[in-house]
């Protein structure tokens, strides 16, 4: 019979039914993976390019090429959200609607 361990500390689990000792090494684990995920993204597509102005993207602001482009995207985004609530018709009733 193996002893299983906790992935991410190694720590012999009591429990086989799980893969970690406790939900910390288990959320710790998902990071690490996310992480893992993101560096493979950024191996595999070094020359991602900027969905703003079509540079390449780089450092922290990819997929932009830099603050700049990353703010104009959150605006855009931001302006997006705000069109819903400017769908409605503007209520400037100065005069109002007389009926006969
Ligand atoms: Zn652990
Ligand atoms: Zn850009």
């Amino acid at each position: 019979m193996t002893t299983k361990k906790c992935i991410t500390c190694n720590t012999p689990l009591q429990n086989t039914e799980t893969a970690f000792c406790s939900p910390q090494c288990a959320d710790a684990h998902l990071a690490c993976q996310m992480d893992r995920i993101e560096g493979e993204i950024r191996q595999k597509y070094p020359n991602i390019l900027c969905p703003i102005c079509g540079k390449p993207g780089s450092g922290e602001y990819r997929p932009f090429c830099s603050k700049r482009c990353a703010d104009i995207d959150l605006g855009r985004w931001m302006k997006g959200s705000y069109v819903i609530h400017t769908d409605e018709s503007p209520d400037d009733n100065d005069e109002p609607i007389t009926e006969k």
